[in-house]
């Protein structure tokens, strides 16, 4: 007997020994299925002159190049490995966002991390993209590197500028962007000018001097190309500072399109909120909204040996969702209804990294020094002379909140994205395997499938390989231990 058979005749026995416990056939709680991903959100009338008339259902993949430099691969849902720009596609995602820094380097070159955001690999992001017909949302941060509420650290080499120098510098930065970005095949359809600016942008804090830099920046877009958007982006809804951010635009007279969020659902209060203060603006100052930024963890669990920023033990973080699968799917359905319920003028939704995962099952030293190579976790050792927050390298804190597991398979959250109306264009589908049981798509129906099925039946139904269609062998769009047995069966033909 050849090992091969050898080791399916043994696999065989053991499952049988594995459904005998299991005293076969019997349904399980698995028969009644019902997935939040499977709810659907409609934008009703859309307008037509954004996105083709589409609701923007994107992604921040910022740090996609350096995850997979340091060796993060992504599985489509049949588990083959894949393209991730190509499976997200395939989900319904029809928008990519990239953040750029002016110079994530120290002098001797050395990258400061969280993903090399440098205009070079923002351009690259944006032709991958392209490829699959998904739009670009430029995060332009003005800064080299992390800008949010906290820290908006003026890039090294503006940081003596004037404010009329540092004018200058931002129109001539925008407009080279958006050249480079283009020229290399990205299809820039909005740009944000500044990421999360809370009264707070390039080393300014005076609103009404941060909206005459702010300006400089909208010109060059204008300049550039007048059909693309031009966002402001700020975080946290709920503290009450949206109406006087939006004022102050207004009456400095800013030529912008859109007013963006970020939307963290456990530390920025409730959709209904969201939808209010959202709601409040886009009438008062004829402005679209969206939700720039969002995520919600699916797991308590850490998977690159670096502390997540949130799990349910977090201090000051409201959990309104289980922290499961289903939650997340839950809580990503409900933000796209919070943007939906904004008649007319709600556009879309960012989910923000879903894939900053690090390689799976390897040590804190390995991790370690995958982050200083490659810089794929939010910051090498190199970035602590421009950030004082750095104290060494690390990975990702929210590996927890991914729409892919650990071992970079899509989970069932992803889905969400799929059932996001109106669509004008139908996401792509995959190729379904062919063979009948083949649910790791392989091209062959072995023990494997069989192990793997189980596995997700019985062990850990957040396991995401499972093909459903290939899975379903009684037909009635349930999975259980009948579909199980019949494998069994197949298996124990073919041998
Ligand atoms: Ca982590």
């Amino acid at each position: 007997m050849k090992l091969r058979k050898l080791t399916a005749a043994i696999a065989s026995a053991v499952l049988l020994i594995t459904l005998t416990a299991y005293n076969c056939p019997f349904r399980t709680h698995q028969q009644n299925i019902s997935y939040a991903a499977d709810k659907s959100v409609d934008f009703g009338s859309f307008d037509m002159s954004v996105n083709g008339g589409e609701p923007i259902r994107g992604v921040d993949i910022s740090s996609i190049l350096a995850i997979e430099k340091a060796g993060v691969e992504f599985y489509n849902e049949y588990g083959r490995k894949q393209d991730i720009f190509k499976t997200l596609s395939e989900y319904g995602v029809n928008y990519i966002r990239v953040r750029v820094w002016n110079e994530p380097y120290d002098k001797n070159g050395n990258s400061y991390g969280g993903g090399n955001c440098d205009l070079y690999t923002a351009a690259e992001i944006g032709k991958r993209a392209a490829k699959y017909d998904m739009k670009l949302l430029v995060d332009i941060q003005y800064s080299d590197f992390w800008a949010d509420p906290e820290k908006q650290t003026r890039p090294k080499y503006w940081q003596q500028h004037d404010h009329e120098t540092l004018k200058g510098e931002i129109y001539k930065y925008t407009s080279w962007v958006l050249e480079t970005i283009s020229e290399s095949g990205g299809k820039i359809g909005m740009v944000q000018v500044g990421n999360e600016t809370n009264c707070f942008f390039c080393g300014e804090k005076d609103m009404y001097k941060i909206c005459d830099l702010f300006s400089s920046g909208n010109k060059a877009v204008r300049d550039f190309d007048r059909s693309i958007l031009i966002a402001h982006h700020f975080a946290n809804p709920s503290t009450g500072y949206y109406a006087w951010y939006a004022q102050v635009m207004n009456e400095y007279g800013l030529d912008y399109d859109v007013f963006a969020t970020s939307y963290y659902p456990y530390w920025h209060g409730t959709t209904e909120n969201l939808t209010a203060v959202l709601q409040e603006i886009a009438n008062k100052y004829d402005k679209y909204v969206m939700v720039a930024e969002t995520a919600y963890p699916y797991t308590n669990q850490d998977g690159d040996t670096f502390g997540n920023a949130v799990s349910a033990d977090s201090d000051n973080a409201v959990f309104r969702y289980d922290i499961s699968v289903d939650g997340q799917a839950q809580c990503l359905a409900d933000v796209f209804q919070a943007v939906a319920n904004v008649k007319n003028k709600g556009i879309g939704v960012f989910y923000w990294e879903p894939a900053w995962l690090g390689v799976n099952n390897i040590s804190w030293e390995q991790q370690n020094e995958l982050w200083n190579k490659y810089g794929s976790g939010w910051a090498t050792d190199y970035a602590a002379e421009y950030d004082k927050s750095v104290n060494s390298a690390g990975g990702s804190a929210y590996d927890n909140q991914a729409l892919f597991d650990f071992s970079g398979k899509p989970l069932k959250s992803l889905e969400v994205f799929r059932n996001i109306y109106p669509q004008k264009k139908v996401p792509p589908k995959p190729d379904e395997p062919k063979v009948k049981g083949d649910i790791n798509a392989d091209g062959e129906f072995t023990v494997a499938d069989v192990v793997l099925f189980q596995k997700w039946l019985l062990v850990n139904p957040d396991t995401a390989l499972v093909d459903w269609k290939a899975a379903d062998l009684c037909k009635d769009d349930k999975l259980d231990v009948f579909d199980l047995c019949i494998m069994k069966h197949m298996l124990l033909e073919k041998k």
